[in-house]
């Protein structure tokens, strides 16, 4: 693919052991001392393919996901950080996200 594309990015091992992200459509990757350069950066889901801003919560996965593609402890996670940026206080919040999963 050589027209414009936001990349995807995935990690990939490397010889010698260390791992780098890299684009699976072109040759693109991220230096590893670039590493601090790829959170807010555009990708792709992995999984349903919709463009996702890459951040610390997806990149614990090789193959980052979308937040609706995330497994589910992540998702609570990320409704956390939501509720808490709205002024609620924990346990209100923790009433919601209970409420929601029965
Ligand atoms: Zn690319
Ligand atoms: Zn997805």
């Amino acid at each position: 693919m050589r027209r414009k594309h936001v990349h995807k990015y995935h990690k990939v091992e490397l010889e010698g052991g260390y791992s780098v992200w890299a684009c699976s459509y072109c040759n693109h990757y991220m230096p590893q001392h670039l590493e601090r350069l790829i959170p807010g950066r555009q990708s792709l889901c992995w999984n349903c393919g919709e463009t996702i801003v890459l951040n610390a919560m997806n990149m614990k996965y090789d193959k980052p996901t979308c937040e609706e593609c995330a497994p589910n402890a992540d998702k609570q996670v990320s409704q956390l950080v939501k509720q808490l940026e709205t002024g609620k206080s924990i346990d209100e919040i923790l009433a919601l996200i209970s409420d929601k999963s029965k």
